[in-house]
C-alpha cells in the first residue's frame, strides 16, 4: 500500500488496467480450459465406450464362462481412436474382481480394483469410467457389463487406455496460457501506460503552468483542453480561481494605493500648516484658524482610520462579527437621533416614516446582525443624505414592511447621482467629482454600507429620486432568525 502511494498516478493506473485485464484474461482462460477438458473427456469416454462395445462383440464366451479374445483385438479395424491401442490393457473379470482373461498378460497392479461402488454403477448403468495411473501414465478405465451371460455371476470387461494424447493437448494448452497471460500482462501494461500518459498529458501541462504562476503573473491562465471532460473542468476551475485571485490582488493593491493616498493628503496639509506656523510669527486669529484646520484634518484622519478598520474587520470574514437579534426600527431610529444635530445645523428637516412597520410583529422586525455595523450602515446613508443636500431641504427615512422582507429607504433633495454612477458609488474610494468639492469625504462610506449589507445577505442600491435628489434602498429578508 505504502509503495502504491509512492508511485506516480500514471503507473498506478497502468498497473490497475494491466491487472484487471490480465485477471479477466486468466478467468477466461480458466473457464475455457475447464470447459474444453470436460468436452474432451466426454468425447474420449464416448470413443472408449464404442471401443468397449466392439471388443465385447468380438469376445467368444462359452457356457462355462471361459473367454476367448480375438487375436486382432489390440489392432482393431480402421476406426480412428483418440488413444493408442499399443499400451492398452483389456481384461475380463467377474464381479468379485477375479481375472478371467487378459490381453496382454497383466499382473494384479495393472487392474483397476472393482470396488462395491464400481460394480453397483456398472450393474445399474451398464458401464462406469475412472482414471488410474499405471506405470506413471494416467489411464482412462472403462468397466463394461458384458451382455452375454451364461453364468449366474455377470462378467465385466475392463479396458484401460493411456491418456497420453489427451494429456499432451491439455499440457500444451496450459503451456500456452502460462506464456500468453504474462505476455498479455506486459502488453496491456505498455498499452495502458501509453493511453494513461496520453490522457494525463493535458494535466501535466496544467501542473507545469500552475507551478510558474505567481503573484507577479496572476493574469496568466493554464491551458484548457478542447474536449469538455474532467480535465477541462479542472483547468476551467483553476482559471476561475486565478481570475478571482487576480481580481482580489488587484483590488487589494488599488485599496492600499488609495488608502495611502488618502492618509497622505491630510498629513501633508497638517505638515504644511505647521511648517508655515514655525517659520513666521502669527497673529492669534491666524493661529486659531490654523488650529481649526489641523483639527479638521485630524478628525478626517480619525474617521478614515475608523472606516479602514471597519472594512478590514468585515473583509476578514463573518468570524469577527457578533450577530445577535436586533429590531431594525430601533437601529435606524438611534442613528437618526445621532444625526439630528447635523441636520439642524444645516436647517434640514430629518423625517422618519415607520407607519408600515407598525403592522409588523416584533419577530418580523427582528433581524440577525452585528448591531454596531448595521448602525454604521444607516449612519452613513443618512449622513450622506444630509451632507449632499442643500439647506432647508428634507431628508426622509421610510420603513416598509413587505411579506418576507423589510425595506428602509433614505431619500434626499440634493443634486442626485447620474445613472452611470449609481453602482460605482459603492466602490471603495469612488467619489463624484461634482459633490467631492461640496463636502469632505473619503469615498469609503458607501463601500462600508455594501460590505455590511453583503454580510447580512441584504441588498443595497441607489436610485434617482422622483423629482429631485437620490434615494437609497436597503432590503433584508426577515424570514429566518439563525
Ligand atoms: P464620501 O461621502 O465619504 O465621499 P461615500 O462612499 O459615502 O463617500 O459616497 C461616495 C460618493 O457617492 C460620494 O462622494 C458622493 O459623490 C456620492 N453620494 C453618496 N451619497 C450621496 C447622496 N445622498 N447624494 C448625492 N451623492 C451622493
Amino acid at each position: 500500500m505504502f509503495l502504491l502511494q509512492k508511485i506516480s498516478l500514471k503507473l498506478r493506473l497502468s498497473l490497475l488496467f494491466g491487472l484487471i485485464f490480465t485477471g479477466m484474461l486468466s478467468g477466461f482462460c480458466y473457464i475455457l480450459y475447464t470447459q474444453f477438458s470436460k468436452i474432451q473427456i466426454a468425447e474420449f469416454d464416448t470413443s472408449l465406450y464404442n471401443y468397449a462395445v466392439d471388443v465385447a462383440e468380438s469376445l467368444d464366451i462359452d457356457k462355462f464362462g471361459d473367454v476367448e479374445f480375438d487375436s486382432n483385438i489390440l489392432k482393431l479395424n480402421e476406426k480412428i481412436l483418440p488413444f493408442t491401442l499399443k499400451n492398452s490393457f483389456i481384461s475380463v473379470l467377474d464381479i468379485n474382481g477375479h481375472i478371467i482373461e487378459t490381453r496382454p498378460h497383466l499382473h494384479e497392479s495393472q487392474f483397476s480394483p472393482l470396488t462395491e461402488n464400481v460394480v453397483a454403477r456398472v450393474l445399474k448403468q451398464g458401464a462406469s469410467f475412472s482414471t488410474m495411473v499405471f506405470e506413471k501414465t494416467p489411464h482412462r478405465v472403462i468397466n463394461y457389463l458384458l451382455p452375454v451371460l451364461h453364468k449366474d455371476t455377470p462378467l465385466i470387461l475392463q479396458i484401460s487406455v493411456p491418456e497420453t494424447d489427451f494429456l499432451i493437448i491439455n499440457r500444451n494448452l496450459i503451456k500456452f496460457f502460462y506464456i500468453s497471460v504474462p505476455v498479455m500482462l506486459f502488453i496491456s501494461l505498455l498499452i495502458g501506460y501509453f493511453f494513461v500518459r496520453r490522457a494525463l498529458s493535458p494535466m501535466m501541462e496544467i501542473i507545469n503552468k500552475t507551478k510558474i504562476i505567481e503573484v507577479s503573473n496572476l493574469e496568466e491562465r493554464v491551458p484548457v483542453p478542447q474536449s469538455k471532460d474532467e480535465i477541462w473542468q479542472l483547468a476551467d476551475t483553476i482559471n476561475h480561481l486565478l481570475s478571482r485571485l487576480d481580481e482580489t490582488f488587484s483590488a487589494q493593491e488599488r485599496f492600499i494605493q488609495d488608502a495611502s493616498h488618502q492618509l497622505k493628503t491630510p498629513l501633508t496639509i497638517m505638515k504644511g500648516e505647521l511648517e508655515v506656523f514655525k517659520s513666521e510669527k502669527r497673529s492669534e486669529v491666524e493661529t486659531n484658524a490654523m488650529i481649526e484646520s489641523v483639527s479638521q484634518e485630524v478628525n478626517f484622519l480619525i474617521k478614515l482610520t475608523n472606516n479602514l478598520l471597519i472594512l478590514a474587520r468585515v473583509d476578514s470574514g463573518t468570524i469577527s462579527l457578533t450577530f445577535s437579534p436586533n429590531r431594525l426600527d430601533e437601529i435606524v431610529i438611534s442613528q437618526v437621533s445621532r444625526l439630528s444635530k447635523l441636520a439642524v445645523m444645516k436647517n434640514i428637516s430629518l423625517q422618519i416614516n415607520f407607519d408600515s412597520f407598525y403592522n409588523a410583529t416584533e419577530e418580523e422586525l427582528t433581524i440577525m446582525c452585528d448591531r454596531d455595523l448595521a448602525g454604521v450602515l444607516f449612519y452613513n446613508l443618512i449622513e450622506n443624505a444630509i451632507k449632499y443636500s442643500p439647506e432647508h431641504s428634507t431628508v426622509e427615512v421610510v420603513g416598509i414592511h413587505k411579506p418576507g422582507s423589510l425595506v428602509v429607504t433614505v431619500s434626499d433633495e440634493g443634486d442626485g447621482i447620474e445613472c452611470d454612477s449609481l453602482e460605482k458609488i459603492f466602490e471603495r474610494f469612488y467619489r463624484l467629482q461634482r459633490t467631492a468639492t461640496k463636502a469632505q469625504g473619503s469615498g469609503l462610506g458607501l463601500a462600508i454600507c455594501k460590505v455590511v449589507a453583503d454580510s447580512l445577505n441584504a441588498k443595497i442600491w441607489a436610485e434617482k429620486n422622483v423629482g429631485r435628489g437620490s434615494k437609497f434602498y436597503f432590503e433584508i429578508n426577515n424570514q429566518k432568525l439563525s
